[in-house]
């Protein structure tokens, strides 16, 4: 089985950081991510990977139970003064947002589309050169809004912005960007292994 364009998508963006990584994820099929998933050596890392990118969502319980104390060491040691329960459901919305990111709906989740389908006005360009989606720029998909969080967490947007939530939901989704490149950097290792020669 070869994996999938959104698999791909979500590969992707990541894996620019490491140069032939894109290549190199072009060519895997789902077996191969598996397979690479099995070597990477520590378990939120690869408790994610196998969620994100393998789909196994079996481990996303797991993942949540790895990821909730360490979103709460970091509310301790920044000294946030919140509610765990706020807390918990912020955590698990930022794991559940990371682990599937609602696709933008311009590219629909491609990142890029060709000229024609989006005429850039009074500028020479091929029709045929992809174009950096203008409404996600290339992210592939759309965060999810104040207001949706706000929601999730049974406040108004007011109290939401007051308390700086979205400052502590970007830190501790930190958290899972750190994973993430872990995952990844631990599969590019294994599926290219470097030549000491
Ligand atoms: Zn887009």
């Amino acid at each position: 089985m070869i994996i999938g364009p959104e698999i791909l998508a979500m590969l992707q963006p990541k894996a620019q950081k490491y140069q032939q990584a894109a290549v190199a994820f072009e060519r895997l099929t789902m077996e191969d991510v598996i397979l690479a998933l099995a070597h990477v050596e520590e378990e939120g890392p690869r408790l994610l990977g196998r969620v994100k990118y393998a789909q196994q969502e079996v481990f996303l319980t797991p993942l949540m139970n790895l990821y909730w104390p360490e979103a709460y060491d970091v509310a301790k040691r920044k000294k946030w003064r919140v509610d765990p329960d706020k807390l918990r459901t912020l955590a698990f919305f930022t794991l559940y947002e990371y682990i599937k990111p609602p696709r933008c709906k311009q590219c629909k989740g491609r990142g890029s589309m060709r000229q024609r389908l989006f005429a850039v006005k009074g500028k020479k360009t091929d029709p045929n050169d992809p174009l950096v989606c203008p409404r996600c720029k290339g992210s592939t998909y759309e965060p999810l809004r104040d207001a949706d969080y706000a929601r999730s967490l049974r406040m108004d947007e007011s109290s939401w912005n007051k308390n700086n939530w979205r400052g502590k939901q970007r830190e501790i989704r930190s958290v899972l960007d750190g994973w993430e490149i872990a995952c990844l950097s631990e599969m590019f290792d294994f599926i290219n292994p470097e030549d000491d020669a």
